[in-house]
């Protein structure tokens, strides 16, 4: 098979790794050609280690957390998702910047995405869904909906500067921790998961990833629950150990009826089948402390 170009664009630091790390880890393994882009770098958001600290009096609180402005902790956070996206073998990673306290679809963003797409000419587009949440909370779905227009302008057959050739994406997989928060707007979207990723074998190399988002809290115990809890329930349903989920937008056409060898095998008795779905592995890895000052 022909090295796949996989391009994930995601709302915050931790969503390209819990949603889908293992999935990319794999590819990247292959050999295919993997690109992280965070819309925005989770600032104020996601960086409860010095926001913390900005909102106790003083006296009560680490002035050197405190006291950092708003381009400092940018830096010490895209530091921490380089260094995640090393603990998956992903080298490329790319940051926009843009706001996390307010983000609307905006033309800037668009033509950044469709600029991205153009550039790499990725086979493979991941990115949240745009009716997650209704399609309005949290950040999520209006990332999925600035990079499914960015997506568009970047396959129109004449593009408006010519200087660098539309493209066109095959085929688009959308992302979500789980179906979306139990809120009343989550309710007109049901999440229908059509393609399951067995991550068991790299569910370790995930934890460490999200280990290196100290900052928002995403290490230590939660990155082991997160795996445990959110992994490995899409595991539990599938007869795996840890699984990730997508929903592809474009139906994928077979020649055959597909089934995976894997499927076929484990029509080998209960008692091996429950086995391999009792590997429990994550909550295991050992946490190490990383810090990302400069
Ligand atoms: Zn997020």
């Amino acid at each position: 098979m022909k090295k796949l170009k996989i391009l994930m664009i995601c709302a915050h630091p931790g969503d390209a790794f819990d949603d889908s790390g293992g999935t990319l880890c794999h590819h990247a393994m292959r050999g295919d050609e993997v690109t992280v882009c965070l819309m925005t770098s989770g600032t104020r958001s996601h960086a409860a280690l010095f926001t913390d600290e900005k909102r106790k009096s003083k006296g009560e609180r680490n002035e050197a957390f405190a006291g950092m402005d708003g381009a400092a902790i940018t830096g010490y956070k895209e530091r921490e998702i380089i260094a995640a996206g090393k603990e998956l073998g992903i080298t490329d990673v790319r940051f926009f910047e843009e706001e996390d306290d307010l983000l609307l679809i905006n033309e800037v963003a668009i033509k950044k995405v469709a600029d991205l797409i153009r550039e790499l000419k990725p086979d493979i587009l991941i990115t949240h869904h745009p009716m997650q949440d209704g399609g309005l909370l949290t950040t999520h779905p209006i990332v999925g909906q600035i990079v499914l227009l960015g997506n568009e302008a970047a396959g129109a057959r004449w593009t408006r500067d010519e200087k660098v050739p539309p493209h066109q994406v095959k085929q688009v997989f959308f992302v979500g921790a789980l179906n979306g928060k139990p809120w009343s707007l989550s309710q007109s979207f049901i999440a229908q998961w059509r393609v399951y990723v067995d991550i068991t074998d790299v569910v370790d190399r995930k934890v460490k990833a999200l280990d290196c988002l100290a900052s928002q809290r995403y290490d230590g115990d939660y990155a082991r629950k997160r795996a445990e809890a959110c992994d490995g329930y899409w595991g539990t349903r599938m007869d795996i150990p840890y699984g990730e989920t997508f929903i592809p937008m474009l139906p994928e056409v077979h020649e055959f009826l597909p089934i995976m060898d894997s499927t076929l095998e484990t029509n080998t008795g209960w008692t091996a089948r429950i086995g391999r779905l009792s590997e429990f592995k994550a909550h295991m890895v050992p946490y190490k402390k990383r810090e990302f000052f400069e």
